[in-house]
């Protein structure tokens, strides 16, 4: 059992526990103004522990070349580091196989490189792709664009007034011309988490493929893709406390192979005439190009900070930070809590009677807390609700009770100024 387990376990001493690792975390230490910093919008990127700072820099500083390309001594370090984080990340997700693991520039690329690679081959005029209503505009607009080209259709599945899915109503989507599908495993806008097992499950029953986009799962949840049994699995490292600039798809092989790439160049092919191209193995093949070596080896640290802390363990933290701000924002006449599931991460979206959720974000911004207005890139979720916005908070394990409590202060003061 890790110390982190131990301390978990033991009452009353969370703050302890986070407060450990708060320390790793430089950033957090900032004013704003003459405010402490509170930090609550880490669903839109998470801040960077000094553990992977200092990775970086030893990179740049004694490791740096470009990778795959060269016998010299830098080159083969800077080689070794990449394909040593491809294998951080191959067991931060259980995939069977390093080569299952592709670096892409984020989430949105990931998804871009599905829909090309997988997509633009096997989807033809009239079949059928599943989307949910809880997804963010990466695992909406590749899909219609792929939808517009082929003559596809989208479906989508609905959602309740607590923000969860309709299962029913997406096992009712499925015919004989379905052939994908899309969907979020935790809604960026709401924190719902999705029962995304029992959904990849009904449709490997019809032989239609699952892409998952992990975004918002992967820095809260232990990720196990070979229990979940998806054939895609997509996240980016700045929501991992990584580096901007990179993430993974994972792919099962089978499907990696048969898959076209989609982007062309060098490192991606395995020869080249000016007749015919021939391309490398994967995960190569979808590799083109020099990438962000240094970003990758940073995600590595990053998995290995995570990992040491333990997924398990930050979200039962994150559970208990959830349910302490939940009860008492939900107490705060005029607040709205808007999304309600039974299984969420420890995001937060609100609106407050008569005032618009820009000045809500102004006004704590001036309190030091830094929480994300807007329609969070899910404009059908703020439809749905017949709103064009909201105020998010979303927490991470480094944040505490006491930030909690300043955010709920942070509201009456913003009520106070404008309705008073
Ligand atoms: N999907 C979800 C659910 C997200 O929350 C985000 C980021 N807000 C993305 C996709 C896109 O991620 P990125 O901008 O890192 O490509």
């Amino acid at each position: 059992m890790r110390a982190a387990d131990i301390i978990f376990q033991a009452d009353n001493v969370s703050a302890t526990f986070i407060h450990q690792f708060r320390a790793d975390f430089p950033i957090l230490n900032l004013k704003i103004g003459d405010k402490p910093l509170v930090y609550l919008d880490n669903a839109a990127s998470s801040q960077m522990p000094q553990f992977v700072i200092d990775r970086l820099v030893r990179y740049q500083t004694t490791q740096h070349a470009n990778i795959h390309r060269a016998v010299h001594y830098l080159s083969e370090i800077a080689t070794h580091e990449y394909e040593m984080a491809r294998q951080k990340l191959q067991h931060f997700i259980n995939a069977g196989e390093a080569r299952e693991v592709i670096f892409t520039s984020g989430t949105t690329d990931a998804i871009n490189l599905v829909m090309h690679g997988y997509g633009r081959k096997f989807i033809q005029k009239g079949n059928e792709i599943i989307l949910t209503h809880l997804e963010h505009h990466a695992n909406i607009v590749p899909w219609q664009m792929l939808a517009e080209e082929k003559g596809a259709i989208i479906r989508v599945v609905p959602i309740n007034d607590a923000g969860e899915l309709l299962v029913e109503e997406y096992e009712k989507l499925f015919n004989e011309n379905t052939r994908f599908v899309a969907l979020s495993h935790v809604s960026n806008a709401l924190g719902t988490i999705n029962p995304i097992k029992e959904m990849i499950a009904f449709a490997h029953q019809r032989g239609v493929p699952v892409l998952i986009d992990g975004a918002q799962a992967a820095v809260h949840l232990a990720i196990d893709v070979q229990a979940l049994d998806c054939d895609f699995y997509v996240f980016s490292a700045h929501k991992l406390c990584g580096p901007t600039g990179i993430g993974i798809l994972y792919g099962k092989a089978h499907q990696l192979e048969a898959m076209q790439p989609f982007k062309g160049g060098g490192d991606m092919i395995s020869s080249v005439t000016f007749e015919k191209t021939t391309y490398n193995e994967i995960p190569y093949k979808f590799e083109a190009g020099t990438p962000p070596i240094a970003a990758a080896i940073g995600f590595g640290a990053a998995i290995d900070y995570l990992s040491n802390i333990g997924l398990d363990s930050i979200a039962r933290y994150e559970h208990e930070l959830l349910t302490y701000a939940t009860e008492r924002i939900s107490m705060i006449p005029g607040v709205k809590i808007i999304g309600n599931s039974s299984s969420k991460v420890a995001v937060i979206s609100f609106t407050m009677e008569g005032i618009h959720p820009h000045d809500v974000g102004t006004l704590l911004n001036q309190e030091g807390i830094a929480v994300r207005t807007g329609h969070h890139c899910a404009q059908p979720i703020m439809q749905r609700f017949n709103i064009p916005a909201t105020s998010r908070a979303s927490f991470a394990f480094y944040n505490t009770k006491d930030e909690a409590d300043a955010l709920i202060e942070g509201i009456q003061t913003v009520k106070k100024v404008f309705l008073s």
